[in-house]
Parts: structure tokens; C-alpha cells; sequence
């Protein structure tokens, strides 16, 4: 048995004693968590009980976003020793799959994910993980940021679809976590210029404390003009869109420039209409994002070089025993919030 957040049914935590797996197969390591970040699927699990086809139907332990100190390896582990602060990809495939020969892992249908039911996730003082899923952190990189690393990877992946060319200018529709770790990766993979655009004043002041990431204020400004403006009449070589609605579905083809791309990060609840013929007009490339593939170590690198601070969104950090508050917390979407976490180990 070990204490762990409990997330019972929709609307109900609780911190207690459960069963969890525990055994150390060869190929894993055992990790001390120390920090857990609490992520909008948490939260959404949370709230509703449910995400989409993912239903909780039995107790869940929450959490996905984890670093932690390496406590014991398996016997064929060789790339990771006791002692290592390390964080994990939540995401756990079969290795034999299709998907997986090919690269795409992110993509199999057998994976487990952490905190997706019926997957316990790892808010708990301690997990067994595949050691190949496992990443070491440089010393430079602190806890809170390596349980970033994986919202972060997610802005990783969409960059990395987007295939940036240096110098591009982007817009990403959104200014939520994600739409802040997409703006943060397009910068890191060479665009000059990252535009984002929100509804919410708050929440751009907070993506707008980096360094050529510049806010546009929705509906007083208009993201398609100021991007025309911007490019001489051209519009941005790459759009993210992060909100998953149907307006900013409708802004991103629109500010988007003739033979630019379109990242589709965000998640509409529901079916949404896209104008087809606009994004022919202009022969856009259109790329979509799940999750991540092979990002950590590339996510790990921008943040050991410094080229990639994440810890001014670290928004406030909770202990272990205040779990809950620390989810209410996030369920109240305070809009300069972008990360709440949890802190299990507090040396
Ligand atoms: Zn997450």
C-alpha cells in the first residue's frame, strides 16, 4: 500500500492509501517523485470523470508531469544508476508494435499512459517506470523544471512538425500552458518572431514576459492583420493553433501565409467546421500533434543549455498533503496561473 491522490469518481479526491504495482522487472528503475505538475487532463478528469472515450470507472491515482532521484535499477539496466535526478515520459508503448518500429510510438494504440484510465498515474511517493522511458537531468536543470518537460515536449513535437525554417514568423492562437510551451519551442527551433494571441489580457502578460513573444489582445486586435503587418503583407510562415476553438480554427487559416503551415495543437471538444477552400487557396501544410515522440532528450538539451527557461511558469507550488487545494486551485483556471505543482519530497 502507499498514499497517492485518489481521484475516486468526478468531483471527488482523495489522499490515501491505495495498491499500486511495485515490482521491479529488469528493464525498470524505481524513482523517488519529488515534484508532480498538475496538468489541464488532471484537472479535466477531475471535473468530469471522463475525457472524450477515456471514462474513470474505477479509483485513479492522478499525475503525469514527474521528476524525481533514481532509488534502485533493475538488473539490465545499464544508462541510469541510484542517485540520478531524472524525469519520465508518461507514455509507456509496446516496443514491439508498428507504431513503435516506426518512430511513432506517441501514435500506438496499446500505449499506457500515465493517469488516462484505467493507468494510474504518479502522484505517490514512488513509481517503477521503464528505464528507457526515464531521462537524466543535468544538474542545472531543477526538479520543478524537469516536471515540465513534459507539457514542454508537446510544444517540442508541434515545432518539430512545423519543420521551422530560421527566421520564420510565427502565431500561435492561445496563450494557455501549452500555447506558452509552443511559443517557447517555435523561438528555440529558430523562428525570429512568435506572435500569440488570447482573449484573456492575464494570460498573454504571462507569455509575454519572454523575449519576442508578442502579445495580440483578441477582439481589439486582429491576429491576421498584425501578421500581415508584420510580413509585408504575407502572413505567418507557421500558425500553432492552441485553443481548439472554432474562431481561432478560422484565424489560424486565415493568418497564415500563402504555402505556410498550420499546427493543429488544440482540442475541440467538439467536431469543428475548417474551411477547406481557404487552406487550398494558399496550399497550406497542415500538421497535426498527439502527445510527443522522441522529444525528451531534445527537451532536456534546450533547457540544460539555458536557450529554454521554463520556471517563470511555475505559478505556485503545493505540498504533498495539500493535493487538493492544490487541484482547486487549478480548477478555479486563475488566468495568470500557467503551472501548479506538487512537491512530494521536501529536501
Ligand atoms: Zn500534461
Amino acid at each position: 500500500m502507499a498514499k497517492a491522490l485518489v481521484l475516486e469518481k468526478a468531483n471527488e479526491l482523495s489522499l490515501r492509501d491505495i495498491d499500486l504495482p511495485d515490482a521491479l522487472g529488469p528493464e525498470d528503475v524505481r524513482i523517488a517523485i519529488h515534484t508532480v505538475g498538475v496538468c489541464g487532463s488532471d484537472v479535466h478528469y477531475y471535473t468530469h470523470g471522463k475525457i472524450g472515450p477515456f471514462v474513470v470507472n474505477a479509483p485513479m491515482v492522478l499525475g503525469h508531469e514527474a521528476a524525481g532521484t533514481v532509488t534502485e535499477i533493475g538488473s539490465d539496466v545499464t544508462h541510469l544508476a541510484v542517485g540520478d535526478r531524472v524525469c519520465m515520459e508518461p507514455g509507456i508503448p509496446n516496443t514491439r508494435s508498428k507504431a513503435a518500429k516506426l518512430g511513432v510510438y506517441n501514435v500506438d494504440p496499446s500505449v499506457r499512459f500515465w493517469a488516462t484510465p484505467p493507468v494510474h498515474g504518479c502522484l505517490t511517493p514512488s513509481v517503477v517506470h521503464p528505464a528507457a522511458f526515464t531521462f537524466r537531468l543535468p544538474d542545472s536543470v531543477s526538479f520543478a523544471e524537469g516536471a515540465m518537460v513534459e507539457p514542454f515536449a508537446i510544444g517540442m513535437q508541434a515545432a518539430a512538425k512545423a519543420r521551422i525554417k530560421p527566421g520564420d514568423v510565427a502565431l500561435v492562437t492561445g496563450a494557455g500552458p501549452i500555447g506558452i510551451m509552443v511559443a517557447l519551442a517555435a523561438l528555440a527551433g529558430g523562428c525570429a518572431k512568435v506572435y500569440i494571441a488570447d482573449l484573456v489580457e492575464d494570460k498573454l502578460g504571462v507569455a509575454a514576459q519572454y523575449d519576442n513573444i508578442e502579445p495580440i489582445l483578441i477582439p481589439r486586435d486582429d491576429p491576421g492583420q498584425i501578421l500581415r503587418d508584420a510580413t509585408e503583407g504575407w502572413g505567418a510562415d507557421v500558425v500553432f493553433e492552441c485553443a481548439g476553438a472554432a474562431a481561432s480554427i478560422q484565424t489560424a487559416l486565415e493568418a497564415a501565409a500563402p504555402a505556410g503551415c498550420v499546427v493543429w495543437v488544440g482540442m475541440p471538444v467538439d467536431p469543428v467546421p475548417v474551411d477547406i477552400v481557404l487552406a487550398q487557396s494558399k496550399e497550406l501544410r497542415m500538421e497535426t500533434v498527439f502527445r510527443y515522440a522522441n522529444m525528451y532528450d531534445r527537451a532536456i538539451a534546450l533547457l540544460g543549455s539555458g536557450k529554454v527557461d521554463l520556471k517563470p511558469l511555475v505559478s505556485e507550488t503545493f505540498a504533498f498533503d495539500d493535493s487538493i487545494a492544490a487541484f482547486d486551485r487549478a480548477v478555479a483556471a486563475n488566468p495568470t496561473d500557467v503551472k501548479i505543482q506538487i512537491r512530494l519530497d521536501q529536501t
